[in-house]
């Protein structure tokens, strides 16, 4: 079990769980290459394979998804 990052964001670790895998990942910015400074939690649907949230920069403001995938 691995976390990949597809989008918006670098994976710092991952941690198994009961309810299936937790990716530590931060926010990136695509456009602006803004990180996010602490590390946040998402974990990744086990039917799917993945996880997915929108958010939007706080430095350039611009709009995008945060993909994780598992393999
Ligand atoms: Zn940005």
């Amino acid at each position: 079990m691995a976390a990949i990052a597809v989008k918006g964001c670098v994976i710092v670790g991952e941690i198994p769980s009961q309810l299936g895998l937790l990716a530590l990942y931060k926010k990136k910015c695509e456009k602006c290459s803004w990180e996010e400074a602490a590390a946040s939690a998402g974990l990744i649907d086990p039917q799917t394979k993945e996880y997915l949230i929108g958010f939007s920069c706080p430095k350039c403001k611009n709009l995008q998804d945060v993909i994780i995938k598992e393999a």
